[in-house]
């Protein structure tokens, strides 16, 4: 449960308020096609602005490592793709 395109989307969304207020507001339409799994959509659905409080939490909500989150933080795409 950390897939590239998973992880991409969590890091943007951690660093961008604007990107990561659309996610949890309509979130199907920021996840509408893209390379997703069904139950990948459906976890990054059920995130809460609380999960986003810290990296620890986030890594807790969506079930991947601290260490996949750090990995992404600084990845161009992660950091440049708006929602
Ligand atoms: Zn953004």
């Amino acid at each position: 449960m950390s897939s590239r395109e998973v992880m991409i989307v969590l890091a943007h969304a951690q660093t961008c308020e604007p990107c990561r207020e659309r996610l949890l507001k309509d979130p199907l339409a920021v996840l509408r096609g893209r390379a997703l799994s069904d139950e990948e959509k459906a976890t990054l659905s059920g995130l809460a602005a609380e999960d986003f409080g810290s990296a620890e939490q986030l890594a807790q909500a969506v079930g991947c490592t601290l260490a996949d989150l750090f990995e992404y933080r600084d990845h161009p795409v992660a950091r440049l793709r708006h929602f």
